[in-house]
């Protein structure tokens, strides 16, 4: 029996050291990538329900690793969280769009706006914003062609969040409340920000959906009533974007227009989307 448990003992240590291994080769990767800035962007429409054609996107960062392929940010993002580098990443992802939009006519495209989104751990640099100024400034960017998607985890610290928001507020920067329906929301505390956008998390979209409760119809009241505009994450077929719409979203986000995609793929999708 002694025998047995060693050897089984022996298979779990392997286990851990090889997740351990496979958690410091990324760990190598992401910290080459950032140094590099050899982050990719991808970019998921946002379909607006009033003018029926893709009106915005989201930025979303991937990482390309030649043995490992595309790597997807729920391996990487909590990693680069977990060593302080979601700062650098933060802004490579940032200078990225700032070229796009530099090198695009986002309004010959029918673009408004690009969101990108800002880690809760971003905003212990008392610099964000500062730098975000300064990276748009270097490539003629103007701010309010970008929207800051920020999740409610940053509200944790309320000195620092006030400071940031204030900060963003200063130059007019667009926020999106971001993951609405993740955790344990405050609305009352919520609104009290300057928040023009709320994003209803996939989560409380498709609870909804699939009839388990009737949250998100009554945030979608509230949200209303507060003016802010809406933006429902996660839909994946026609009957969602029918009733999504008739619920008062302002804009559809989801796999039934279309996953993130390379810039070049985005820029012929709105093509073919907005241009018929
Ligand atoms: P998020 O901010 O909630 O972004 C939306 C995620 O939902 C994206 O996953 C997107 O691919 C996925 N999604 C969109 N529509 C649908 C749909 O219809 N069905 C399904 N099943 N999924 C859908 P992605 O790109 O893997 O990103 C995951 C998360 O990683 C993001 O969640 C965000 O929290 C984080 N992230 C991504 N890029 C960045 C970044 O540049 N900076 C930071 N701090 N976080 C990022
Ligand atoms: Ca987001
Ligand atoms: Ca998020
Ligand atoms: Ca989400």
């Amino acid at each position: 029996k002694c025998e047995l448990d060693r050897q089984q003992l022996f298979v779990i240590d392997g286990e851990i050291i090889n997740e351990m291994k496979q958690t410091n080769q990324l760990k190598r990767i992401l910290t080459k990538k950032i140094k590099e800035k050899d982050l990719l962007v991808y970019y998921q429409p946002l379909f607006s329900t009033k003018s029926k054609r893709i009106t915005g996107a989201e930025a979303l960062v991937r990482m390309y690793d030649e043995k490992l392929g595309i790597i997807l940010p729920y391996k990487f993002i909590p990693l680069a969280e977990s060593t302080g580098e979601i700062l650098d990443l933060g802004l490579v992802v940032f200078e990225k769009v700032c070229q796009y939009i530099q090198e695009h006519d986002l309004k010959e495209m029918g673009i408004n706006f690009i969101t990108v989104n800002v880690s809760p751990l971003q905003f212990e640099d008392t610099q964000l914003v500062h730098k975000f100024r300064q990276i748009a400034r270097d490539y003629g960017v103007d701010l309010s062609m970008i929207e800051f998607e920020i999740t409610e985890s940053a509200m944790l610290n309320t000195a620092l969040f006030d400071y940031q928001m204030k900060e963003f507020k200063k130059y007019n920067a667009h926020l999106v409340l971001d993951d609405f329906g993740m955790g344990s929301s405050n609305m009352q505390r919520l609104i009290t920000y300057p928040f023009s956008t709320a994003k209803l998390d996939m989560s409380l979209v498709w609870s909804y959906f699939k009839g388990e409760n009737h949250i998100m119809k009554h945030v979608i009241e509230i949200f209303k009533e507060q003016n802010l505009a809406i933006v429902a994450e996660g839909v994946e077929d026609q009957s969602m974007v029918k009733d999504l719409s008739e619920f008062g979203c302002e804009y559809l986000q989801g796999f039934y227009f279309s996953k993130p995609i390379p810039a070049e793929d985005f820029d012929r999708l709105v093509n073919q989307y907005n241009h018929n």
